[in-house]
Protein backbone atom coordinates (compact mmCIF):
# COMPACT_ATOMS: atom_id res chain seq x y z
CA UNK A 1 0.00 0.00 0.00
CA UNK A 2 1.02 3.46 -0.29
CA UNK A 3 0.36 7.31 -0.03
CA UNK A 4 -2.17 7.33 -3.04
CA UNK A 5 -4.74 4.34 -0.90
CA UNK A 6 -5.33 6.81 1.72
CA UNK A 7 -7.68 10.19 2.06
CA UNK A 8 -5.81 13.21 4.00
CA UNK A 9 -8.44 14.49 6.32
CA UNK A 10 -8.07 17.85 7.68
CA UNK A 11 -9.83 20.41 9.69
CA UNK A 12 -8.68 23.84 11.20
CA UNK A 13 -8.94 25.68 14.25
CA UNK A 14 -7.80 29.74 13.17
CA UNK A 15 -7.38 32.02 16.07
CA UNK A 16 -7.30 35.43 14.77
CA UNK A 17 -6.31 38.69 16.78
CA UNK A 18 -8.55 41.41 16.18
CA UNK A 19 -7.45 45.21 15.50
CA UNK A 20 -9.41 46.68 18.22
CA UNK A 21 -7.83 49.49 20.47
CA UNK A 22 -8.47 48.22 23.18
CA UNK A 23 -8.38 44.63 24.69
CA UNK A 24 -11.58 42.63 25.13
CA UNK A 25 -12.40 43.21 28.77
CA UNK A 26 -10.57 46.17 29.81
CA UNK A 27 -9.00 49.47 28.16
CA UNK A 28 -5.27 48.28 27.84
CA UNK A 29 -3.90 49.12 24.46
CA UNK A 30 -3.38 45.48 22.12
CA UNK A 31 -0.05 47.42 20.67
CA UNK A 32 1.76 44.87 19.92
CA UNK A 33 5.13 44.63 21.51
CA UNK A 34 5.95 46.99 24.59
CA UNK A 35 8.08 46.72 27.70
CA UNK A 36 6.85 43.44 29.50
CA UNK A 37 3.72 43.93 31.17
CA UNK A 38 3.33 47.36 30.38
CA UNK A 39 -0.23 47.43 28.63
CA UNK A 40 -1.63 45.40 31.44
CA UNK A 41 -3.89 47.00 34.22
CA UNK A 42 -5.84 45.17 37.30
CA UNK A 43 -8.08 43.45 34.87
CA UNK A 44 -6.35 41.80 32.43
CA UNK A 45 -3.65 40.95 35.61
CA UNK A 46 -7.00 38.71 36.96
CA UNK A 47 -6.47 41.06 40.43
CA UNK A 48 -9.24 39.77 43.16
CA UNK A 49 -12.63 41.85 42.81
CA UNK A 50 -12.10 43.22 39.34
CA UNK A 51 -15.06 42.87 36.70
CA UNK A 52 -14.80 42.41 32.93
CA UNK A 53 -16.67 44.98 30.37
CA UNK A 54 -17.31 43.44 27.06
CA UNK A 55 -15.74 45.84 24.50
CA UNK A 56 -18.31 46.53 21.78
CA UNK A 57 -16.00 46.70 18.68
CA UNK A 58 -15.19 43.03 19.58
CA UNK A 59 -18.87 42.08 18.75
CA UNK A 60 -18.80 44.25 15.79
CA UNK A 61 -15.81 42.81 14.06
CA UNK A 62 -16.63 39.41 14.89
CA UNK A 63 -19.63 39.65 12.88
CA UNK A 64 -17.99 41.41 10.34
CA UNK A 65 -15.86 38.27 9.98
CA UNK A 66 -18.82 35.95 10.53
CA UNK A 67 -20.88 37.85 7.12
CA UNK A 68 -17.96 37.84 5.05
CA UNK A 69 -17.55 34.34 5.52
CA UNK A 70 -21.01 33.61 4.80
CA UNK A 71 -22.10 32.47 8.54
CA UNK A 72 -25.25 32.88 10.36
CA UNK A 73 -25.35 35.19 13.15
CA UNK A 74 -26.35 34.38 16.36
CA UNK A 75 -28.53 36.81 17.87
CA UNK A 76 -28.61 35.36 21.45
CA UNK A 77 -25.31 34.63 22.21
CA UNK A 78 -23.06 34.63 25.18
CA UNK A 79 -19.82 34.52 27.10
CA UNK A 80 -18.43 31.29 28.81
CA UNK A 81 -15.35 30.09 30.80
CA UNK A 82 -13.28 27.81 29.63
CA UNK A 83 -11.33 26.79 32.51
CA UNK A 84 -7.57 25.48 32.76
CA UNK A 85 -4.71 26.36 34.34
CA UNK A 86 -1.41 27.65 33.01
CA UNK A 87 0.72 30.05 34.32
CA UNK A 88 0.23 32.43 31.37
CA UNK A 89 -3.23 32.36 31.79
CA UNK A 90 -3.51 34.56 35.75
CA UNK A 91 -7.17 34.17 35.74
CA UNK A 92 -7.16 30.05 35.53
CA UNK A 93 -10.09 30.56 33.16
CA UNK A 94 -10.35 31.64 29.65
CA UNK A 95 -13.61 33.74 28.55
CA UNK A 96 -14.16 32.21 25.68
CA UNK A 97 -17.80 31.21 23.92
CA UNK A 98 -19.18 27.47 23.90
CA UNK A 99 -22.55 26.42 22.55
CA UNK A 100 -23.85 29.75 21.42
CA UNK A 101 -20.48 31.21 19.29
CA UNK A 102 -21.41 34.61 17.70
CA UNK A 103 -21.51 33.26 13.84
CA UNK A 104 -22.60 29.47 12.45
CA UNK A 105 -22.27 27.73 9.44
CA UNK A 106 -20.73 29.62 7.18
CA UNK A 107 -17.77 28.97 4.66
CA UNK A 108 -15.31 30.03 1.72
CA UNK A 109 -14.62 29.23 -1.32
CA UNK A 110 -10.92 28.01 -2.13
CA UNK A 111 -9.15 26.86 -5.26
CA UNK A 112 -8.20 23.08 -5.24
CA UNK A 113 -5.13 21.74 -7.14
CA UNK A 114 -6.53 21.21 -10.40
CA UNK A 115 -7.63 24.68 -10.01
CA UNK A 116 -11.71 24.12 -9.43
CA UNK A 117 -13.30 26.20 -6.67
CA UNK A 118 -14.04 24.11 -3.62
CA UNK A 119 -15.91 25.24 -0.36
CA UNK A 120 -14.68 24.89 2.93
CA UNK A 121 -17.00 24.57 5.33
CA UNK A 122 -16.88 27.16 8.55
CA UNK A 123 -18.56 25.33 11.55
CA UNK A 124 -18.29 28.06 13.80
CA UNK A 125 -16.98 31.69 14.55
CA UNK A 126 -16.65 32.37 18.61
CA UNK A 127 -14.77 35.41 20.37
CA UNK A 128 -12.38 34.61 23.48
CA UNK A 129 -9.79 36.36 25.28
CA UNK A 130 -5.48 35.32 24.39
CA UNK A 131 -3.22 34.41 26.92
CA UNK A 132 -0.02 36.11 28.36
CA UNK A 133 3.43 34.96 27.03
CA UNK A 134 6.11 32.91 28.77
CA UNK A 135 9.54 33.98 28.33
CA UNK A 136 11.89 31.23 29.85
CA UNK A 137 15.39 32.55 30.20
CA UNK A 138 18.49 31.59 28.73
CA UNK A 139 20.50 31.40 31.90
CA UNK A 140 17.90 28.80 33.76
CA UNK A 141 16.98 31.62 36.22
CA UNK A 142 13.04 30.43 35.41
CA UNK A 143 10.65 31.83 33.15
CA UNK A 144 8.75 35.51 32.88
CA UNK A 145 5.58 36.09 32.96
CA UNK A 146 4.69 38.86 29.72
CA UNK A 147 0.95 39.80 30.32
CA UNK A 148 1.26 42.36 27.26
CA UNK A 149 -0.89 40.23 25.44
CA UNK A 150 -3.61 38.88 27.54
CA UNK A 151 -6.63 40.02 26.96
CA UNK A 152 -6.14 40.62 23.41
CA UNK A 153 -9.34 39.48 21.67
CA UNK A 154 -9.49 36.91 19.31
CA UNK A 155 -11.75 35.08 17.10
CA UNK A 156 -11.58 31.54 16.48
CA UNK A 157 -12.65 30.18 13.26
CA UNK A 158 -13.16 26.29 13.22
CA UNK A 159 -13.56 24.63 9.90
CA UNK A 160 -15.04 21.24 9.20
CA UNK A 161 -12.89 18.60 8.43
CA UNK A 162 -13.42 19.21 4.50
CA UNK A 163 -9.64 20.23 3.44
CA UNK A 164 -7.90 16.80 1.63
CA UNK A 165 -4.11 18.32 1.15
CA UNK A 166 -1.43 20.74 2.48
CA UNK A 167 -2.02 22.74 -0.61
CA UNK A 168 -5.81 23.37 0.39
CA UNK A 169 -4.83 23.89 4.15
CA UNK A 170 -2.61 27.03 2.64
CA UNK A 171 -5.30 28.24 0.20
CA UNK A 172 -8.01 28.28 3.21
CA UNK A 173 -5.87 30.14 5.60
CA UNK A 174 -4.30 32.50 2.51
CA UNK A 175 -7.97 32.69 1.81
CA UNK A 176 -9.35 33.63 5.62
CA UNK A 177 -6.20 36.00 5.65
CA UNK A 178 -7.21 38.08 2.99
CA UNK A 179 -10.63 38.32 3.80
CA UNK A 180 -9.93 39.62 7.22
CA UNK A 181 -7.54 42.06 5.44
CA UNK A 182 -9.77 43.31 2.94
CA UNK A 183 -12.46 44.04 5.94
CA UNK A 184 -10.06 45.30 8.08
CA UNK A 185 -10.98 43.03 11.38
CA UNK A 186 -7.08 41.96 11.98
CA UNK A 187 -3.55 42.87 10.84
CA UNK A 188 -3.33 38.86 10.18
CA UNK A 189 0.55 39.37 10.53
CA UNK A 190 1.45 35.68 11.12
CA UNK A 191 5.01 36.28 12.39
CA UNK A 192 3.62 38.02 15.07
CA UNK A 193 1.04 35.45 15.93
CA UNK A 194 -1.99 37.59 15.06
CA UNK A 195 -2.76 34.71 12.81
CA UNK A 196 -2.03 31.06 13.79
CA UNK A 197 -3.89 27.97 13.50
CA UNK A 198 -4.40 24.28 15.52
CA UNK A 199 -4.05 21.88 12.50
CA UNK A 200 -5.85 18.49 12.95
CA UNK A 201 -4.67 15.57 10.64
CA UNK A 202 -6.12 12.34 10.26
CA UNK A 203 -6.02 9.65 7.51
CA UNK A 204 -8.51 7.08 5.95
CA UNK A 205 -8.60 4.68 3.54
CA UNK A 206 -9.90 5.96 0.17
CA UNK A 207 -13.67 5.34 0.47
CA UNK A 208 -14.04 4.76 3.91
CA UNK A 209 -16.72 6.62 5.19
CA UNK A 210 -15.42 6.64 8.84
CA UNK A 211 -13.24 9.50 9.86
CA UNK A 212 -9.93 8.06 10.97
CA UNK A 213 -8.01 9.16 14.68
CA UNK A 214 -6.71 12.83 14.17
CA UNK A 215 -3.83 14.20 15.76
CA UNK A 216 -3.74 18.03 16.45
CA UNK A 217 -0.54 20.40 16.28
CA UNK A 218 -1.29 23.13 17.67
CA UNK A 219 -0.11 27.18 17.45
CA UNK A 220 1.23 26.84 14.11
CA UNK A 221 1.96 29.86 12.48
CA UNK A 222 3.72 29.75 9.40
CA UNK A 223 2.73 28.53 6.22
CA UNK A 224 5.64 26.61 5.47
CA UNK A 225 5.80 25.32 8.79
CA UNK A 226 1.96 24.15 8.63
CA UNK A 227 2.96 22.68 5.19
CA UNK A 228 5.93 20.80 6.05
CA UNK A 229 4.28 19.54 9.62
CA UNK A 230 1.10 18.57 7.30
CA UNK A 231 3.34 16.56 5.15
CA UNK A 232 5.38 14.69 7.96
CA UNK A 233 1.75 13.85 9.70
CA UNK A 234 0.73 12.29 7.08
CA UNK A 235 3.70 10.06 6.02
CA UNK A 236 4.09 9.24 10.03
CA UNK A 237 -0.24 7.92 10.22
CA UNK A 238 0.54 5.74 7.20
CA UNK A 239 3.26 4.51 8.19
CA UNK A 240 2.14 3.45 11.69
CA UNK A 241 -1.03 1.58 9.76
CA UNK A 242 0.99 -0.12 7.74
CA UNK A 243 2.68 -1.21 10.46
CA UNK A 244 -0.32 -2.72 11.79
CA UNK A 245 -0.60 0.20 14.58
CA UNK A 246 -3.43 2.60 15.63
CA UNK A 247 -2.92 6.19 14.97
CA UNK A 248 -3.94 7.62 18.79
CA UNK A 249 -5.63 10.72 19.18
CA UNK A 250 -2.93 13.26 20.89
CA UNK A 251 -1.48 16.93 20.68
CA UNK A 252 1.68 17.18 18.91
CA UNK A 253 4.34 20.02 18.69
CA UNK A 254 6.07 20.84 15.60
CA UNK A 255 9.74 20.98 15.69
CA UNK A 256 10.92 23.00 12.48
CA UNK A 257 14.50 22.11 13.26
CA UNK A 258 14.50 18.46 13.45
CA UNK A 259 11.31 18.53 11.10
CA UNK A 260 9.18 16.00 13.52
CA UNK A 261 6.51 16.02 15.15
CA UNK A 262 6.71 15.22 19.06
CA UNK A 263 4.15 14.01 21.29
CA UNK A 264 2.99 16.86 23.89
CA UNK A 265 -0.63 15.32 25.63
CA UNK A 266 -2.18 12.00 24.51
CA UNK A 267 -6.42 11.86 25.15
CA UNK A 268 -5.63 9.83 28.83
CA UNK A 269 -5.02 13.68 30.38
CA UNK A 270 -7.12 15.06 27.94
CA UNK A 271 -8.80 17.88 30.04
CA UNK A 272 -12.59 18.63 31.40
CA UNK A 273 -12.38 22.51 30.90
CA UNK A 274 -15.80 22.33 32.96
CA UNK A 275 -17.43 25.39 30.69
CA UNK A 276 -20.56 27.40 32.47
CA UNK A 277 -21.67 30.44 31.07
CA UNK A 278 -19.43 33.57 32.96
CA UNK A 279 -21.62 35.20 35.52
CA UNK A 280 -20.00 38.44 35.25
CA UNK A 281 -21.03 39.58 31.83
CA UNK A 282 -24.27 40.19 30.51
CA UNK A 283 -25.80 37.71 27.54
CA UNK A 284 -24.79 39.69 24.18
CA UNK A 285 -28.28 40.02 22.02
CA UNK A 286 -27.59 41.61 18.62
CA UNK A 287 -31.03 42.97 16.60
CA UNK A 288 -31.47 42.42 13.21
CA UNK A 289 -31.29 46.13 12.48
CA UNK A 290 -27.82 45.75 14.27
CA UNK A 291 -26.53 43.15 11.69
CA UNK A 292 -27.97 44.64 8.31
CA UNK A 293 -26.03 47.89 9.44
CA UNK A 294 -22.63 46.02 9.58
CA UNK A 295 -23.70 43.66 6.72
CA UNK A 296 -24.24 47.10 4.33
CA UNK A 297 -20.27 48.35 5.77
CA UNK A 298 -18.93 45.30 4.48
CA UNK A 299 -16.17 46.71 1.56
CA UNK A 300 -16.13 44.46 -1.66
CA UNK A 301 -14.76 41.38 -0.81
CA UNK A 302 -12.29 39.31 -3.07
CA UNK A 303 -14.87 37.00 -4.45
CA UNK A 304 -16.70 39.72 -6.00
CA UNK A 305 -13.77 41.57 -7.10
CA UNK A 306 -12.10 38.59 -8.53
CA UNK A 307 -15.27 38.59 -10.91
CA UNK A 308 -15.20 41.82 -11.48
CA UNK A 309 -11.15 41.42 -13.18
CA UNK A 310 -12.82 38.68 -15.27
CA UNK A 311 -15.99 39.86 -16.85
CA UNK A 312 -15.24 43.72 -16.61
CA UNK A 313 -11.30 43.93 -17.02
CA UNK A 314 -10.50 40.18 -18.76
CA UNK A 315 -8.13 39.42 -16.67
CA UNK A 316 -7.30 35.01 -16.67
CA UNK A 317 -8.81 33.12 -13.98
CA UNK A 318 -5.10 32.76 -12.76
CA UNK A 319 -4.47 36.68 -12.74
CA UNK A 320 -8.04 37.41 -11.18
CA UNK A 321 -7.08 34.80 -8.65
CA UNK A 322 -3.93 36.20 -7.60
CA UNK A 323 -4.62 39.74 -7.75
CA UNK A 324 -7.45 39.15 -5.70
CA UNK A 325 -5.41 37.03 -3.14
CA UNK A 326 -3.64 40.37 -1.03
CA UNK A 327 -5.79 42.98 -0.38
CA UNK A 328 -2.59 45.45 -0.74
CA UNK A 329 -2.41 43.32 -4.30
CA UNK A 330 -5.53 44.21 -5.59
CA UNK A 331 -5.47 48.15 -4.15
CA UNK A 332 -2.60 48.45 -6.05
CA UNK A 333 -3.61 46.54 -9.33
CA UNK A 334 -6.87 48.90 -9.11
CA UNK A 335 -4.76 52.39 -8.78
CA UNK A 336 -1.70 51.54 -11.40
CA UNK A 337 -4.07 50.11 -13.89
CA UNK A 338 -6.46 53.37 -13.59
CA UNK A 339 -3.52 55.35 -14.07
CA UNK A 340 -1.52 53.37 -16.81
CA UNK A 341 -4.83 52.43 -18.77
CA UNK A 342 -3.06 48.97 -18.90
CA UNK A 343 -4.08 46.20 -16.20
CA UNK A 344 -2.99 43.42 -18.04
CA UNK A 345 0.58 44.45 -17.93
CA UNK A 346 -0.10 45.62 -14.42
CA UNK A 347 -1.73 42.29 -13.32
CA UNK A 348 1.59 40.42 -14.97
CA UNK A 349 4.10 42.56 -13.23
CA UNK A 350 2.36 41.24 -9.83
CA UNK A 351 2.07 38.25 -10.93
CA UNK A 352 5.50 37.38 -12.24
CA UNK A 353 8.82 39.62 -10.93
CA UNK A 354 6.70 41.56 -7.77
CA UNK A 355 6.04 38.15 -6.49
CA UNK A 356 9.10 36.69 -7.41
CA UNK A 357 10.95 39.58 -5.42
CA UNK A 358 8.58 39.07 -2.69
CA UNK A 359 9.06 35.56 -2.32
CA UNK A 360 12.96 35.72 -2.38
CA UNK A 361 12.99 38.96 0.22
CA UNK A 362 10.33 36.63 2.49
CA UNK A 363 8.39 39.53 2.48
CA UNK A 364 4.22 39.92 2.45
CA UNK A 365 2.47 41.91 -0.20
CA UNK A 366 2.10 44.79 2.10
CA UNK A 367 5.58 44.92 2.47
CA UNK A 368 6.06 46.40 -1.24
CA UNK A 369 8.10 49.70 -0.76
CA UNK A 370 7.28 51.67 -4.02
CA UNK A 371 3.21 53.17 -4.74
CA UNK A 372 1.05 52.34 -7.47
CA UNK A 373 1.66 55.18 -8.66
CA UNK A 374 5.60 54.26 -9.36
CA UNK A 375 4.35 50.61 -11.03
CA UNK A 376 1.78 52.90 -13.33
CA UNK A 377 4.47 54.75 -14.34
CA UNK A 378 6.67 52.12 -15.26
CA UNK A 379 4.21 49.88 -17.27
CA UNK A 380 3.63 53.24 -19.37
CA UNK A 381 7.17 53.60 -20.19
CA UNK A 382 7.28 50.31 -21.66
CA UNK A 383 4.36 51.04 -23.38
CA UNK A 384 5.20 54.31 -24.96
CA UNK A 385 8.82 52.46 -25.44
CA UNK A 386 10.84 54.84 -23.70
CA UNK A 387 12.32 51.40 -22.25
CA UNK A 388 12.29 47.92 -23.33
CA UNK A 389 10.82 44.94 -21.35
CA UNK A 390 14.08 44.04 -20.01
CA UNK A 391 15.50 47.12 -18.72
CA UNK A 392 11.47 47.27 -17.01
CA UNK A 393 12.80 44.16 -15.10
CA UNK A 394 16.19 45.92 -14.15
CA UNK A 395 13.71 49.15 -13.08
CA UNK A 396 11.51 46.99 -10.78
CA UNK A 397 14.52 45.27 -9.23
CA UNK A 398 15.47 48.87 -8.74
CA UNK A 399 12.09 50.05 -7.02
CA UNK A 400 12.68 47.33 -4.12
CA UNK A 401 15.99 48.57 -3.84
CA UNK A 402 15.99 52.21 -3.76
CA UNK A 403 11.86 53.58 -4.37
CA UNK A 404 10.97 56.40 -6.55
CA UNK A 405 10.08 58.16 -10.00
CA UNK A 406 10.90 55.64 -12.43
CA UNK A 407 11.69 57.95 -14.75
CA UNK A 408 14.27 59.25 -12.14
CA UNK A 409 15.56 56.18 -12.05
CA UNK A 410 16.16 55.59 -16.12
CA UNK A 411 17.22 58.75 -16.46
CA UNK A 412 20.00 58.11 -13.42
CA UNK A 413 21.21 54.76 -14.55
CA UNK A 414 21.46 56.14 -18.43
CA UNK A 415 19.05 53.38 -19.25
CA UNK A 416 16.61 55.38 -21.58
CA UNK A 417 15.64 53.20 -24.83
CA UNK A 418 18.03 54.02 -27.98
CA UNK A 419 15.32 54.73 -30.85
CA UNK A 420 17.47 56.77 -32.38
CA UNK A 421 17.84 54.90 -36.22
CA UNK A 422 21.01 56.11 -36.95
CA UNK A 423 22.52 55.11 -33.99
CA UNK A 424 21.21 51.61 -33.92
CA UNK A 425 22.57 51.38 -37.73
CA UNK A 426 25.51 51.87 -36.49
CA UNK A 427 25.53 49.32 -34.09
CA UNK A 428 24.00 46.76 -36.54
CA UNK A 429 26.34 47.88 -38.77
CA UNK A 430 29.79 47.14 -36.36
CA UNK A 431 28.02 43.80 -35.58
CA UNK A 432 27.49 42.36 -39.11
CA UNK A 433 31.50 43.23 -39.54
CA UNK A 434 32.32 41.07 -36.94
CA UNK A 435 30.18 38.35 -37.20
CA UNK A 436 30.68 37.29 -40.98
CA UNK A 437 29.95 33.33 -39.76
CA UNK A 438 26.65 34.55 -38.77
CA UNK A 439 26.07 36.55 -41.98
CA UNK A 440 26.75 32.91 -43.94
CA UNK A 441 24.83 31.04 -41.95
CA UNK A 442 21.26 33.64 -42.48
CA UNK A 443 21.91 33.99 -46.46
CA UNK A 444 22.47 29.69 -46.38
CA UNK A 445 19.24 30.00 -44.89
CA UNK A 446 19.73 29.42 -41.00
CA UNK A 447 17.22 31.97 -39.22
CA UNK A 448 18.51 31.35 -36.24
CA UNK A 449 21.67 33.21 -36.89
CA UNK A 450 19.75 36.56 -37.24
CA UNK A 451 18.42 36.04 -32.91
CA UNK A 452 22.20 35.87 -32.65
CA UNK A 453 22.78 38.97 -34.64
CA UNK A 454 20.41 40.65 -32.52
CA UNK A 455 21.37 39.56 -29.02
CA UNK A 456 25.14 40.51 -29.82
CA UNK A 457 23.48 43.92 -30.61
CA UNK A 458 21.45 44.33 -27.20
CA UNK A 459 24.96 43.30 -25.95
CA UNK A 460 26.48 45.81 -27.39
CA UNK A 461 23.48 48.86 -26.45
CA UNK A 462 23.36 47.05 -22.50
CA UNK A 463 19.87 46.07 -23.63
CA UNK A 464 19.52 49.89 -24.72
CA UNK A 465 18.42 49.22 -28.30
CA UNK A 466 14.35 49.40 -29.38
CA UNK A 467 14.23 45.58 -30.17
CA UNK A 468 11.58 46.48 -33.33
CA UNK A 469 14.16 48.82 -34.91
CA UNK A 470 17.23 46.68 -34.05
CA UNK A 471 15.09 43.95 -35.98
CA UNK A 472 14.10 46.06 -39.02
CA UNK A 473 17.11 47.07 -40.00
CA UNK A 474 19.40 43.98 -39.26
CA UNK A 475 16.99 42.24 -41.83
CA UNK A 476 16.97 45.51 -44.11
CA UNK A 477 21.05 44.84 -44.43
CA UNK A 478 21.37 41.13 -44.63
CA UNK A 479 18.87 41.72 -47.82
CA UNK A 480 21.66 43.80 -49.40
P1 LIG B 1 -11.41 20.30 19.82
O1 LIG B 1 -11.89 21.68 20.05
O2 LIG B 1 -11.40 19.44 21.03
O3 LIG B 1 -10.08 20.26 19.16
P2 LIG B 1 -13.48 19.90 17.74
O4 LIG B 1 -14.48 18.79 17.65
O5 LIG B 1 -14.01 21.27 17.95
O6 LIG B 1 -12.43 19.51 18.86
O7 LIG B 1 -12.66 19.82 16.39
C1 LIG B 1 -11.66 20.68 16.14
C2 LIG B 1 -11.24 20.60 14.67
O8 LIG B 1 -10.87 19.27 14.34
C3 LIG B 1 -12.29 21.00 13.68
O9 LIG B 1 -11.71 21.92 12.79
C4 LIG B 1 -12.65 19.73 12.97
O10 LIG B 1 -12.97 19.94 11.62
C5 LIG B 1 -11.39 18.92 13.07
N1 LIG B 1 -11.61 17.47 13.07
C6 LIG B 1 -12.51 16.77 13.79
N2 LIG B 1 -12.39 15.45 13.52
C7 LIG B 1 -11.38 15.32 12.62
C8 LIG B 1 -10.77 14.18 11.97
N3 LIG B 1 -11.15 12.95 12.21
N4 LIG B 1 -9.77 14.43 11.11
C9 LIG B 1 -9.35 15.69 10.87
N5 LIG B 1 -9.88 16.76 11.45
C10 LIG B 1 -10.89 16.59 12.33
ZN1 LIG C 1 -6.11 45.67 31.12
MG1 LIG D 1 -8.72 21.64 18.99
Amino acid sequence: MSREDYEVVIGLEVHCELSTKTKIFCSCSTEFGGEPNSHCCPVCMAMPGTLPVLNEKVVEYAVKAGLATNCSIEKNSKNDRKNYFYPDNPKSYQISQFDKPLCYEGYVTIEDEEGNEKKIRIERIHIEEDAGKLNHDDYGRGSFVDLNRAGVPLIEVVSKPDLRSSYEVEAYMKKLKSIFEYIEVSDCKMQEGSLRADVNVSIRKKGAEKLGTRTEMKNMNSFKSIVRAIEYEIDRQIEVVEDGGEVIQETLRWDDISGRTFSMRDKEDAQDYRYFPEPDLVAIKLSEEYIENIRKSLPELPESRKKRYIDDIGLSLKAANFVTSSKYYSLMFDKSSEISGNPKAVSNWLMSDIARILNEKELEPDKIPFTAENLAELVVLIDKGTISNSIGKKVLEELFENPKEPSKIIEEKGWVQISDEGAIKEVVLKVLENNSQSVADYKAGKDKALGFLVGQAMKETKGKANPQLLNKLFIEELKK
